[in-house]
């Protein structure tokens, strides 16, 4: 299987994360794609491949350019207002308690603050989502790197991988977080109804909620979101991701979220893959986008779930017997020392070959 990686990640160098208040070591570091990356050579079935430049277009087909423009800025506006912190997240963000009684059109009006301490908040849901210096420059290479991965599969690869980091599905039209900064999946799922015209499916297995691209796609007929999540009731991102949320509009039916208890085994988790599948195989269209995630991981340490490595392995298996061409974008997955052989096992698994 070809896979695109770049080095270009490693410029979103971040140490601390705030949660809770407290600065506590990241989570999301670079060190987790180099795992992969590695587990991968090790492998020898992958080809590695270099992004190449898809410039912002694709970006603000789904993406406020509000959004790219903050995100280009903030290090260098935040060192002009003598901010002298290590990194920037915000301490004060917009709920929708602000404007309650207010229209939602007074809301969507009011402008975007001047100071980076309330730009960070506009343009944020928490401060998991540190940026530093070259957090910019890494998101556009991760948004290259699923752009790169998409036209490796529409160009005839059966399915491909792209090393996307930071990861993507909780970014939002207008809104960076959880580790995410611009929506990979949702860039490529764009990209890839707007080239040919089909129906795209997207099937996040991350143990998140994609709350940024059920956001994206709401509304939206011809891209079908389904996720296997936590229950946001005890898991972030706490404010969507329930059973109820079918879109509305074009999109009415077109969401399908099966939150899921702590604790969740292999077979539980199988369960619901069929019945994501299912779904999918009800819709027409040849792709699948996959948010690749393996927070899911029993030893994850942000995450609740049980799985174990081979499970992994079966349900790239089961999402490749769909037929359908597959392009496979990393998101989350934290407990490094199984994250390399958790992505061979999937991968491998996408490929029907054996798990070594
Ligand atoms: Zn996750």
């Amino acid at each position: 299987m070809k896979a695109v990686y770049t080095a270009a990640h490693l410029a979103h160098d971040v140490t601390y994360e705030t949660y809770l208040g407290q600065p506590l070591p990241a989570n999301e570091i670079s060190e987790r794609a180099e795992l992969i990356r590695q587990s991968l050579q090790g492998d020898g079935g992958f080809s590695f491949v270099a992004p190449t430049d898809h410039g912002e277009a694709p970006i603000t087909a789904v993406h406020d350019p509000g959004l790219v423009r903050f995100l280009e800025s903030a290090w260098a506006d935040a060192r002009r207002e003598q901010l002298d912190v290590p990194y920037l997240v915000a301490d004060t963000y917009p709920t929708i308690k602000l404007y309650e009684g207010m229209s939602p059109d007074f809301a969507a009006a009011q402008p975007a603050p001047e100071a980076v301490a309330g730009a960070l908040g506009w343009w944020g849901l928490d401060t998991s989502n540190p940026i530093v210096e070259g957090t910019y420059g890494a998101a556009r290479a991760a948004v290259d790197v699923a752009l790169t991965t998409v036209d490796l599969v529409l160009g005839g690869e059966q399915a491909a991988y792209g090393l996307c980091r930071p990861p993507g599905h909780h970014a939002a039209r207008s809104m960076a977080g959880g580790y995410c900064f611009f929506n990979n999946v949702a860039i490529a799922a764009e990209a890839i109804a707007r080239s040919t015209g089909e129906r795209v499916a997207v099937l996040d297995v991350d143990y998140h909620h994609g709350n940024g691209t059920q956001q994206i796609f709401w509304r939206r007929g011809d891209v079908f979101y389904a996720s296997i999540h936590a229950d946001p009731m005890r898991q972030y991102p706490f404010f969507l991701g329930h059973g109820h949320e079918r879109g509305e509009g074009d999109g009415q039916g077109e969401n399908l979220n099966l939150p899921q208890p702590a604790g969740l085994t292999n077979d539980g988790y199988l369960a619901a893959l069929d019945r994501v599948l299912e779904a999918i195989a009800e819709r027409p269209g040849s792709v699948i986008v996959v948010s690749l995630g393996f927070d899911t991981y029993g030893r994850d340490p942000i995450g609740d779930f049980a799985l174990t490595t081979p499970v992994y392995h079966e349900v790239g298996r089961r999402v490749a017997a769909t037929g359908r061409r597959l392009v496979i974008l990393q998101e989350g997955g934290y407990y490094r020392p199984a994250l390399g052989d958790n992505a061979v096992a999937w991968l491998r698994g996408a490929e029907s070959r054996p798990l070594a």
